[in-house]
């Protein structure tokens, strides 16, 4: 069974239609094409769990059969924020459950001296404060990334965050939660570690390399 979740701040998405296609997204044999495959099909998976209780309005609609009540979406619009570049690889199965979503990107390096991420790259959403954001990574590894990238949400207004990853160590939930309480954290996996090259210990390697192909 997946590993339990000690972290309140975090919702681990153990469906087991998700625990079965990420063993395959795992799996080293598995090529890109699969694996771009399964990112869409998982962050489609993990975007409903995230998408859950947003807010409804009463509606009457005419079935062939009679007039009812019914729902409609009635909360803030969203925007998906992702981080370059393997959150790319996301983008398409949320937005297909989402259509009206705008979509902005964030880019960072980390700096070969100082390790702190830098921002080489921004396009937000114009009105991105009246907006739910949903920012989207694979990996949450030491959180650098992420915490830098709603920090840069935040200074643009965008007041409700969730962070959404599929696979998370538990170093990177930390940091997020130690700089950025508020937000809630959607992974498919806790795993166990980073090893010290910066990888997520059992993890899929290179979220990026394996989307793209690239090594
Ligand atoms: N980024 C990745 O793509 N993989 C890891 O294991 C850690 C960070």
């Amino acid at each position: 069974m997946p590993k339990v979740n000690p972290y309140p701040n975090v919702i681990l998405v153990d469906h087991p239609l998700v625990q079965h296609k990420l063993t395959i997204l795992r799996d080293v044999k598995t090529g890109p094409k699969q694996f771009r495959e399964l990112v869409k099909e998982l962050a489609m998976l993990e975007a409903y769990e995230a998408t859950r209780n947003f807010q409804l309005a009463e509606t009457t609609v005419t079935t062939p059969v009679t007039e009812t009540t019914s729902y409609v979406l009635a909360g803030k619009k969203v925007a998906i924020i992702p981080i370059l570049r393997a959150g790319l690889g996301m983008v398409e199965g949320i937005i297909e459950l989402i259509p009206a979503a705008r979509v902005g990107h964030v880019g960072l390096y980390r700096d070969p001296v100082t390790l702190q991420p830098v921002e080489y790259y921004s396009k937000l959403p114009d009105d991105i404060a009246e907006r739910d954001v949903l920012v989207i990574d694979p990996m949450l590894a030491t959180g650098g990334s992420a915490v830098a990238a709603i920090q840069l949400l935040r200074e643009k207004g965008a007041k409700h965050i969730d962070l959404l990853v599929l696979i998370a160590a538990p170093e990177g939930i930390e940091e997020v939660i130690k700089r950025c309480d508020d937000i809630t954290i959607y992974t498919c996996s806790i795993d166990s570690h980073l090893n010290k090259h910066g990888y997520i210990v059992p993890g899929l390697g290179d979220a990026g390399d394996r989307i793209f192909g690239t090594k």
